[in-house]
């Protein structure tokens, strides 16, 4: 089955909307890899991750059909990965959907509360909403894809954004985005799987947290650098949580790290991690 990754920047998209500054001034100049939308993905053409504000966008460029999606699974409530108010259009009158075609959103509290929030009946929009329980394996029904959500290192004390296990056919994607260094309870969790794709938070480039974590200053609390990621890469490995045949990727990159696509290949590439860009497309 096929994971892509449809968007590739952090919160304000690369270039940024209003951004003078030198990465993206660039990027505007590049294009291709360097022109990053906000992240989120896609295993097959039933399951999607995160639908932040270039879902519509990402379904244009990539040549996508959403009327085939049946799970759609939320990371956390920030603007760039949820955005509720564009399922709007799977309203009648908006759309046509077909008969029996319904849609399950997954996520935590937040995510069900802005869901709830938004619309005054999600049923009208052939949909529901499904509480995700850290660490509890869900069946995503008449997909053969299975998902597991952990909490992430990320948002705020009051909600407990998180990261995704998918599993089809014995093989499975890390979705590992926005995170710092996880809580012990995950590493342990993570050290039972094998995966095969991981796709790491690395929204600072070569930015790492200021000095004040000593040595560790590159383990991020909210997000990771380069060198988190590299972290982040040798800790799977040494727990045996990385399969054989793993392609660990680095994914959601800010401007205000710098490092365009070819600066980031060439970190990434001699420690054997590739780059994400938007439309990167991995057989799982
Ligand atoms: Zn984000
Ligand atoms: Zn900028
Ligand atoms: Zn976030």
């Amino acid at each position: 089955m096929l994971f892509r990754i449809l968007g590739s920047a952090a919160a304000e998209g690369w270039p940024a909307p209003f951004c003078v500054c030198d990465a993206c001034r660039l990027a505007r100049q590049r294009g291709g890899k360097d022109i990053r939308r906000r992240t989120s993905y896609q295993l097959g053409d039933q399951v999607h991750v995160d639908w932040g504000p270039d879902s519509y966008h990402s379904m244009i460029a990539l040549g996508l059909d959403y009327a085939p999606l049946r799970h759609l699974l939320v990371t956390h409530s920030h603007q760039d990965h949820w955005c509720p108010q564009e399922l709007y259009w799977r309203r009648k009158g908006f759309s046509q959907i077909p008969a029996g075609s319904w849609l399950t959103v997954h996520g935590n509290a937040q995510v069900g509360q802005l869901l709830g929030g938004e619309h005054d009946s999600i049923s009208a929009l052939a949909l529901d909403f499904h509480l995700i329980e850290p660490f509890v394996e869900v069946p995503l029904e008449g997909t053969g894809v299975s998902a597991v959500g952990f909490p992430a290192s990320h948002a705020s004390d009051d909600e407990m954004a998180l990261n995704y296990l998918l599993t089809v056919g014995g093989r499975t994607v890390l979705v590992g985005n926005d995170t710092g260094w996880w809580e012990d309870a995950v590493w342990d969790f993570l050290g039972d799987w094998e995966l095969h794709v991981v796709v790491m938070d690395s929204t600072s480039g070569p930015l790492d947290r200021p000095a004040t974590g000593g040595a560790n200053s590159w383990i991020g609390t909210h997000h990771f650098s380069c060198r988190g990621v590299v972290a982040v890469r040798d800790e799977l490995a040494k727990r045996g949580a990385l399969a054989p045949d793993c392609r660990f990727v680095a994914n959601h990159f800010s401007h205000n790290g710098g490092w365009l696509h070819d600066d980031l290949e060439a970190f990434f590439g001699p420690e054997g991690i590739l780059v994400g860009y938007d439309g990167m497309a991995i057989e799982v």
